[in-house]
């Protein structure tokens, strides 16, 4: 038989909805499978209803509609917080999230940290002084720190919006590793005046509601995914609990089948740091990503490369 494949698991939790039903779902599933991920917690309140009010324009609409996205998520998150006030995710689950963080049948999974306020974060970053972005990050480090009752291992901005101010204030925060930007490698960013910091685990591959109904159809998502999978190179892939946890569990079941059948196995982030040396230096730069609105953070030298 070839040689494995090792491609990194994020689960993205973003709402009140994704925590309550997906991460039980997705527990059930990766034990199941025999496998282990990295979960990202929002753990302030849920507001994400007014990401999708505020982001009411033709382009996003059409988005909606191509991707389902009212089927997808369901009508309660996408009004979440917006006619009232949002519920506070970590204070109202705290024993969701230290399920997920307990040793499972199969091992453990990682914990990091998303937002505390992930509508927030993606809104208004850009607006924000790094005091601001400190007192989010610190927020959400202190309530993931609480409810499981140790510091989160590693942590993953909302929406993969991170700029080079975010990128150095992480630094303070000491975590394993970062999942802030889009790439196709494990790098060092560069910090502060030019210092190698707290290594980076970037994704490379799509998102089911980047993809699909634009690039793909559903029925070819799952071949799709696994087919970009290149054995030998570095892999990383991110689900969401509101979607693979909730109307897509069954898809992502297939995924994880389909995969083991091609010795693809899905494993934490941080096990892809322990599997191969980081062996570049890189800075995170902010550019567009197709089926995504507005600016992401980007591993430097892709975006060069593909202007290049
Ligand atoms: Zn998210």
């Amino acid at each position: 038989m070839s040689q494995p494949t090792y491609v990194g698991l994020r689960i993205d939790v973003d709402t009140f909805k994704g925590t309550r039903e997906g991460v039980p779902k997705l527990l059930q599933t990766l034990a199941k499978h025999n496998v282990e991920a990295s979960f990202f917690f929002s753990v302030g309140p849920d507001n994400m209803g007014r990401h999708v009010w505020r982001l009411l324009k033709p382009k996003f609409l059409w988005k909606m509609l191509r991707s389902n996205a009212v089927g997808l998520y369901g009508l309660d998150i996408l009004l979440c917080g917006t006619f009232w006030p949002g519920p506070n995710i970590g204070a109202r689950l705290p024993h969701i999230i230290r399920q997920a963080a307990q040793p499972q049948p199969q091992g453990q999974h990682e914990i990091g940290l998303h937002a505390w306020d992930h509508h927030a974060w993606q809104a208004h970053i850009d607006k924000w002084d790094e005091q601001q972005l400190r007192r989010q990050i610190q927020l959400g480090v202190d309530a993931l720190t609480d409810i499981i009752g140790r510091r989160p291992d590693c942590s993953a901005v909302a929406g993969w919006r991170c700029d080079e101010r975010t990128v150095d204030i992480k630094q303070e925060f000491d975590f394993k590793y970062n999942s802030d930007c889009r790439g196709n490698a494990l790098f060092y960013p560069l910090v502060n005046d030019g210092e190698p910091g707290t290594p980076q685990v970037p994704v490379n591959l799509p998102t089911y509601d980047e993809v699909v109904g634009q690039t793909v159809a559903e029925s070819e998502f799952n071949d799709f995914i696994l087919n970009q999978i290149t054995p030998g190179q570095f892999n990383c892939y991110t689900i969401h609990a509101e979607v693979e946890g909730g109307i897509k569990a069954d898809l992502f079941e297939q995924l994880l089948q389909d995969a083991k059948k091609r010795n693809i196995h899905f494993v934490p982030l941080g096990r892809l740091l322990e599997l191969e040396p980081v062996l570049q230096q890189d800075s995170v730069v902010k550019a567009p990503l197709a089926g995504r609105e507005g600016w992401v953070g980007w591993q430097q030298s892709v975006v060069a490369e593909r202007k290049g």
